[in-house]
Parts: C-alpha cells; sequence; structure tokens
C-alpha cells in the first residue's frame, strides 16, 4: 500500500470514527506503521473526524517528529509499544466507543463466546488495568496481552485495536462495539447464550480457512476441561457469566448450529466482499 493511500485511510478511520460516535470533540487516536523506523500518526488536540492531509504526523519510533507542522498525538507512545511487540501489525486504533467503554468502566471483559463474526475476527477482548492516557502507564497493563489480543478494553478508558493495516485495525474496533451494544441488549432481556466448544471451533475452522492472520485467543481455557484444538486451532470453551444461560440439549443444540452455520456464510461473504 503506498504512504498516501495510508494517509488517506488514517482520514477515513477518523471521518468513521467522529460520525460513529466512537469518538467526540478531540479524543481518539489512529496511526500506521510504513517501515521499520517510521509511523504516521494522527495529531493532538484536533478533531480526528475532519482531520486533512497536512493534518498528518510522521514520527520516528522515538515519537520525535520527522514531518509534519503538527503534534503528534498524546497517545503516540502506546501506539510505539504496540509496534514494538507486534512486528506484525501494522495500524493502531485507539477510540472511546461509549457501549464498550462502559463495559470497561463497569469491570466486564467481552470475552464470552456469543458472536460469530466476534470469534472469527477479533475473539476475545480483556480489560487492561487503567493507566493513566497520555503517559507510559497506559502501556504497562496492555503487556500482558499485546502477543495474544488484537483488540482490548482499557479501564475507564476506551478501547485499542490492532491490525494488518488501518482499516482492519478500524473494523476491529467496529466489531468490538457492535458486540458490546448486542451484549448489553442481550443482558437487558435477562440472558446471554454462549456457543458451546464445537460451535466455537467450527468457526475457527473458517477463520483458519479463510486465511485470518493473527492471535484469536477465542475463548479462556478452563484447567478442568481442555478441548484438544485442530490444526492450529486455539482450543475454547464456552461459559456461564453471570445471567448466562448456556445452551443445552439437543433441540437447542441444532438450532444453534444451523443458526450459527448461517451467521458463517454471511460473515464469510462479508469477508470476501472487503
Ligand atoms: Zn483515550
Amino acid at each position: 500500500m503506498t504512504q498516501h493511500q495510508t494517509k488517506l485511510d488514517i482520514l477515513e478511520a477518523g471521518r468513521r470514527l467522529y460520525q460513529n460516535g466512537y469518538i467526540v470533540s478531540s479524543d481518539g487516536n489512529v496511526s500506521a506503521r510504513i517501515d521499520e523506523d517510521r509511523v504516521i500518526a494522527t495529531p493532538t488536540g484536533l478533531c480526528k473526524g475532519t482531520l486533512k492531509m497536512e493534518d498528518l504526523c510522521i514520527c520516528d519510533m522515538d515519537g520525535n517528529l520527522v514531518s509534519g507542522r503538527l503534534k503528534p498525538s498524546s497517545e503516540i507512545g502506546m501506539h510505539l509499544f504496540l509496534y514494538r511487540e507486534r512486528p506484525d501489525i501494522k495500524a493502531v486504533v485507539h477510540a472511546h466507543p461509549p457501549t464498550a467503554t462502559g463495559f470497561s468502566v463497569a469491570g466486564i471483559p467481552l470475552t464470552d463466546c456469543v458472536l460469530p463474526e466476534v470469534i472469527i475476527t477479533v475473539g476475545s477482548i480483556p480489560i487492561a488495568k487503567y493507566g493513566t492516557p497520555g503517559g507510559p502507564e497506559i502501556s504497562e497493563p496492555i503487556r500482558q496481552y499485546v502477543k495474544d489480543y488484537d483488540a482490548y478494553l482499557l479501564e475507564n478508558h476506551g478501547a485499542t485495536t490492532v491490525g494488518s493495516d488501518v482499516m482492519n485495525a478500524y473494523f476491529k474496533m467496529e466489531t468490538m462495539e457492535h458486540f458490546a451494544k448486542i451484549l448489553f441488549v442481550a443482558k437487558q432481556l435477562g440472558g446471554v447464550n454462549v456457543l458451546d466448544n464445537e460451535q466455537v471451533g467450527k468457526l475457527l475452522q473458517i477463520r483458519d480457512r479463510l486465511g485470518i492472520k493473527g492471535p484469536n485467543p477465542a475463548c479462556d481455557i478452563p484447567p478442568s476441561s481442555p478441548v484438544t484444538s485442530q490444526k492450529g486451532i486455539p482450543t475454547v470453551r464456552t461459559k456461564s457469566a453471570g445471567g448466562t444461560t448456556p445452551a443445552t440439549g439437543q433441540k437447542g443444540a441444532a438450532s444453534n448450529d444451523t443458526l450459527v452455520d448461517e451467521i458463517a456464510r454471511q460473515v464469510m461473504k462479508q469477508l470476501t466482499r472487503t
């Protein structure tokens, strides 16, 4: 991808973050690594929904400005930390999507295996402990998740996603917020039906077939009931969080299977389109 296209994608991601209400005012930041030593980043202090090409900064891996007339994001340190820890990623998106951030404030991680498109794309979404925004403190709590997760909530703050390019990282943010909204509604309605091991295993096989790269830890692994994965597919489990009603009985499992297959088809259609 050309540097010009990467910049256009950063502007587009900023517009979408703002239009979707994932950021307000001058919140949020987006960056892309363009080579070993340089990162394009959104500037500090401006609304990311209305940025122009000339507002973008290029800085080195120590955060020093290489080109541009504005200072890079105050969270550039977190972005650079992520690039150092994950040489495979090329973009980072940080925002404050209200529903997902609400889960981070309530201390509820998005780790249940509930929606096929989430399992296939971002997988499990943990909460990294609080660190003061704008400084090195914010990065340390992420360290334990950085190798295995592409999306994390930041306690009492917001969310960060990483990806193979800017739009890939942006779409993970969209998926996270959509998941949080659906989960919130399900909890309001009285319960969350969690997919079982077999259902999740099939979704991970689809992920594998689609060649979706990057870690996907899916659900936590219980020490008591490990399930062997196939062909590098992560081991998964289902669990019942507060108010959760796991699928039980042959009938329920069969209808869930059909539903999952159908949703998986839709997900595959969308993924192959983009
Ligand atoms: Zn923030």
